[in-house]
């Protein structure tokens, strides 16, 4: 350049040739993101899944990279940290009204901007890669960024399954978001261990627990019987303190009065027979003494 004839480009030049460039790099880029198979390459097609990365993949070609981790070649370097089906999420996407196969074919088309084949359920808003859409974990379900901002809720918006701020996942997420991406990924991977250690513990903790529970259930039916016993007990002394017997000391009384009657009627007719026999003994004394006194006279 310079005395070649030509003109040297001046700096807002460069930087309008750069910022062009920027735009097309990003175009092919949302293509890539948005609008393909992260592992296949291929068009995204329901089932869509995404990682915690916030990669979108089709269901099929993870499958198949599962079964064969070589059947992609950088297969392995792209889905590292996918070991299994529940390293990634079925999306439940919205479909774009506006979308139809035929459009499908404007993805090699670079001159025309795809249309997006899912949006946002609350604000319409396709899924091209012009906004940030995020996933929950918990339900898969899709939304934009800005739908889950300006409705703050502690469950989904399109499901009301609830969720925690760790659930939500950014789809395609910049560079320098990535890092942070990795490390709560590592940090969710630790916790599902954890939470799987704490239920298999709670599971045996459980069990010991339920022996010793049954154990302690049949001592405590027996205890249950012995209280009903006893209740029973109780509520037949009860039931008898309803019809009380005649208080003790009036059926001694009673007695007493009774026996005493009988007992003055034997004491009296036991006087008139003693009485009796003092007199038939004195008459048999007179008696004898008259006989005596014949048999005196008589002599
Ligand atoms: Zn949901």
């Amino acid at each position: 350049m310079g005395c070649d004839g030509g003109s040297i480009p001046r700096r807002d030049e460069l930087v309008k040739q750069k910022q062009k460039q920027a735009k097309v790099d990003q175009s092919i880029l949302n293509r890539v993101h948005w609008f393909s198979c992260a592992l296949s390459k291929k068009a995204l097609a329901s089932p869509v899944v995404a990682c915690g990365l916030g990669k979108l993949y089709n269901r099929d070609a993870i499958l198949e990279f599962l079964l064969d981790r070589t059947a992609y070649g950088d297969g392995d370097k792209i889905c590292q940290h996918i070991k299994s089906l529940k390293d990634v999420v079925t999306l439940q996407l919205e479909p774009n009204p506006s979308f139809s196969e035929t459009q499908s074919n404007s993805l090699t088309d670079h001159d025309k901007e795809p249309v997006a084949r899912y949006v946002c359920p609350i604000t319409m808003k396709e899924m091209n890669g012009k906004y940030r859409f995020v996933y929950l974990d918990t339900c898969g379900c899709v939304m934009s960024e800005q739908a889950m901002k300006e409705i703050p809720s502690k469950t989904c918006i399109k499901c009301t399954k609830p969720f925690e701020s760790f659930n939500v996942i950014v789809l395609n997420p910049k560079e320098d978001e990535l890092e942070a991406m990795e490390l709560a990924l590592l940090e969710k991977q630790a916790r599902i261990l954890a939470e799987k250690k704490e239920k298999k513990k709670s599971k045996a903790s459980k069990k010991e627990s339920d022996g010793v529970e049954s154990s302690k259930s049949s001592n405590k039916r027996k205890l249950d019987s012995s209280e009903e016993s006893s209740a029973k007990h109780k509520k037949q002394h009860l039931a008898a303190s309803n019809y009380p017997s005649p208080p003790p000391t009036q059926t001694v009384s009673s007695t007493h009065s009774l026996t005493a009657a009988v007992a003055a009627k034997v004491a009296e007719q036991m006087a008139v027979n003693a009485s009796r026999k003092t007199s038939s003994a004195i008459q048999s004394l007179y008696n004898t003494g008259k006989v005596h006194k014949e048999n005196f006279m008589n002599r």
